[in-house]
């Protein structure tokens, strides 16, 4: 049985939470930390400014001033590392430095340098959710450091996530796996299962480019399907530029919801469709479709091919072809919605997630500082 430990989580600075500038980390993050108090651990999250949620308790969250880093996904692998002063995350690590020690595990949940690089000025241990591939040279850097320095602290989503870092690629290769795996759940109680669709297609994630939605608005050109829309709305320009080139596309944006609203038009439509363009970590919204009896159609890239089973919870089909996307349309008919969401309750449970959470963070509060992996503890220059 694991002992209720005191977690500080600190989020992702890219957005207050709630706001969905954060994408799936926002969900997982809250999810995590009421499963948790709900089990009598305590949970204190420093997050940005006007961050809120109706699932913690008064206090729960700590707001945290200054401004955000750029999206990682928007700039150049090798972009230097900078930040606009005042600087949210380092005001997020000033405040997590002074409260370490009210604390069992700080417990990163962003994806920048500064946040992996300051692991070893922390007498605390920290662990880190590690929330997208590979982008950056130097959180590439930074991640093996930790890696080598202290084994077992970096989870991350899905295999196809891992294999994006090339260190890890190389361990992997060695017989060793720098990785925790941690796939993400729902609280299965807040999607209702509906068990027909109305033949509409539904999107659902943030609107940039590496989410691919282009390739969604040639599908709904193609098949002649009104394609549902839901998400926060990070690129305006790339969107409008989606809407000028397809312009017959019957494309519904409905805005950024609450889960529970955005459940219930999901339920009801007869497919998830999935077009990333970039190595999806996970891919949460494949999951949360799931649970309502949505079949996902998805390229096979990336975490969402891990979570959908080719032809029994939906069809996962060549990446960047829309013409397969249509043949994944016709044959929706094969899948069985109960299927979808008996899939969802199997492997995507928050129960199941925050079990596996605690398993990790039990074995880090116990060997807080391990022992440094053979060859000595190299020298790192950053
Ligand atoms: N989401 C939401 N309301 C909406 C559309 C999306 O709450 O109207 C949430 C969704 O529940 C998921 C997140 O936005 O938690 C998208 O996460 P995903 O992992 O799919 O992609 P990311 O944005 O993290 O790349």
């Amino acid at each position: 049985m694991t002992r209720p430990y005191r977690f500080l989580f600190v989020s992702t600075p890219v957005g207050p939470l709630g706001s969905g500038a954060g994408g799936g980390v926002e969900l997982n993050l809250v999810n995590l930390a009421r499963s948790l108090l709900e089990k009598g651990s305590q949970v204190r999250v420093l997050a940005p400014e006007g961050s809120r949620s109706a699932d913690l308790p008064e206090g729960a969250i700590e707001p945290v001033a200054g401004f955000p880093p750029a999206y990682a996904q928007s700039q150049r692998r090798d972009q230097p590392v900078c930040f606009s002063i005042p600087s949210l995350l380092a005001n997020l690590w000033q405040r997590a430095a002074q409260q370490q020690d009210q604390f069992d595990l700080v417990v990163n949940w962003s994806y920048d340098w500064l946040s992996f690089y300051l692991t070893d000025f922390f007498r605390t241990p920290v662990a880190h959710i590690v929330s997208m591939g590979s982008l950056s040279d130097a959180v590439d850097q930074a991640l093996e450091h930790i890696a080598h320095r202290y084994p077992g602290r970096l989870a991350v989503h899905s295999r196809a996530q891992a294999q994006t870092f090339a260190f890890a690629r190389a361990q992997m290769a060695a017989g060793r796996d720098p990785f925790v795996y941690l796939p993400c759940g729902v609280d299965l109680s807040r999607y209702d299962f509906v068990p027909e669709g109305n033949g509409s297609l539904c999107w659902v994630g943030r609107i940039a480019p590496e989410k691919g939605l282009e390739d969604c608005a040639a599908l709904a050109e193609k098949t002649g399907r009104p394609v549902l829309i839901l998400g926060h709305l990070q690129d305006p320009a790339y969107w409008q530029q989606i809407r000028e080139q397809y312009p017959r596309a019957q494309l519904d944006y409905r805005g950024f919801l609450p889960t529970s609203q955005m459940q219930r038009l999901l339920g009801q439509c007869s497919a998830l469709i999935m077009t990333p363009k970039w190595v999806e970590a996970f891919g949460l919204v494949a999951v949360e479709a799931l649970a309502c009896g949505v079949p996902v159609i998805t390229y096979r890239r990336g975490g969402p091919a891990e979570i959908v089973r080719d032809g029994e919870t939906g069809w996962v089909v060549e990446p960047d072809n829309v013409a397969a996307l249509a043949r994944a349309v016709e044959h929706l008919d094969c899948i069985d919605r109960s299927h979808c969401r008996q899939h969802a309750e199997e492997h995507y449970s928050l129960q199941a997630m925050t079990e596996r959470f605690l398993a990790w963070s039990e074995q880090i509060v116990r060997d807080p500082i391990p022992a440094a992996r053979e060859g000595g503890d190299r020298q790192w220059y950053y």
